[in-house]
């Protein structure tokens, strides 16, 4: 039995449980091979999940990813935090295939994160490998750190945004991102730099 099956099994322990009653008794196993694969991003190569997907193109619209769905968790409860990741950038001279997206937000998702974080990542790594004009990420979570605790009932939908470029710079280009937002999935309320303050904090 490995390290983390020992820890999983004093943490059961811990817990007031006996990791030797029957429904236990698999329990250690399952989580660490659950814990591997919600923590994979780390092992993930950016490049090779891109490989072969970095176009040139003569194109310069917007192209806009939206409602891609993730899951990951919070670095300060170990608890799941999902929703709804939308990205768009416009391209210099390069694009990425775009089932490649979903796969860039999965690598980042799959790692203990907060969400602004996770949507500055996103946004950056783009940014990184295909020099666009700018680049825009907004992700929409519910933190069961936040729901399944009691904290903040109201509000437990947290939205952050990262907008880099003429994202950034330019509030039309901005305002057109948010605007088909707003169309598809009736995320109203986003506003840039709105949600630092709904995000999981570290409060103990
Ligand atoms: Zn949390």
């Amino acid at each position: 039995m490995g390290w983390m099956q020992d820890l999983i099994r004093t943490l059961l322990s811990e817990l007031g449980e006996d990791p030797d009653r029957e429904g236990l008794l698999n329990t250690p196993r399952r989580v660490e091979k659950a814990m591997a694969f919600l923590t994979s991003g780390y092992h993930a190569d950016i490049d090779q999940v891109l490989n072969g997907a970095l176009f040139t193109v003569d194109y310069s619209e917007m192209v806009i990813v939206k409602d891609i769905d993730f899951y990951s968790l919070c670095e300060h409860h170990l608890l799941p935090f999902f929703g709804k990741c939308h990205v768009a950038y416009i391209p210099s001279n390069r694009v990425i295939g775009l089932s490649k997206i979903p796969r860039l937000v999965d690598v980042f998702s799959r790692r203990l994160q907060v969400q602004e974080r996770l949507t500055a990542q996103i946004a950056e790594t783009i940014c990184e490998k295909i020099s666009p004009l700018g680049v825009g990420v907004v992700m929409e979570a519910t933190h069961l750190c936040m729901s399944m605790r009691g904290v903040e009932k109201q509000n437990s939908c947290a939205v952050t945004s990262a907008m880099l470029g003429a994202f950034r710079d330019t509030a039309r280009t901005r305002m057109e991102f948010l605007e088909l937002l707003k169309l598809a999935g009736g995320t109203g309320s986003v506003r840039h730099g709105m949600s630092a303050t709904l995000a999981c904090v570290a409060d103990e």
